[in-house]
């Protein structure tokens, strides 16, 4: 049924209950292609007026550890002995999650309705929320 699957993995228990559901997709459709993107802002602060980027050493640390979230998806899905295709790309989550899938021609995105941060009283997160309001394709929200 889909054929060119997107995950959007931030390394939460949710997207891990998402990754079980991309597996779960892939291996129903022979020739199936799974991705995973990873997206990575680097932190700003507030300077006067606006945001300025924080300094080249904390940014060090969110770079490290998106690619510790990298491999870590790469384990897992490994785990499960099918392939895929892994990216760890810098921006804000949505917009580089809605870009990739745009850009690989993805016919459907897999996220998890929560990530790591968020206020627990709401149904989805911020990133799971704009995937689904603004994608052009079917989205799998997966709690
Ligand atoms: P918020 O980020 O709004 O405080 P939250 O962290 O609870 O809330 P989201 O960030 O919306 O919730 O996470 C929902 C899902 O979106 C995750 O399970 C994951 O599938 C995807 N996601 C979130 N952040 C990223 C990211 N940086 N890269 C890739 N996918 C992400
Ligand atoms: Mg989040
Ligand atoms: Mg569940």
């Amino acid at each position: 049924m889909f054929n060119k699957i997107l995950l959007a993995y931030d390394g939460s228990k949710a997207a891990n209950e998402a990754l079980e559901k991309a597996v779960q997709l892939v291996n129903l459709t022979a020739g199936a292609e799974l991705r995973v993107v990873h997206a990575f802002d680097f932190p700003r602060v507030f300077v006067g007026e606006g945001l300025a980027p924080i300094p080249a050493s904390i940014n060090k640390e969110y770079y490290d550890l998106s690619n510790q979230t990298a491999e870590e998806v790469k384990d897992r899905i490994a785990q499960f002995g099918i392939a895929a295709v892994v990216d760890v790309i810098q921006g804000s989550p949505a917009e580089v999650i809605l870009d990739y899938a745009a850009e690989h021609g993805s016919d459907v995105i897999i996220v998890g309705s929560r990530g790591l941060g968020g206020i627990r009283e709401f149904v989805l997160g911020s990133v799971s929320h704009n995937v689904v309001q603004h994608a052009e394709i079917p989205v799998l929200v997966v709690k």
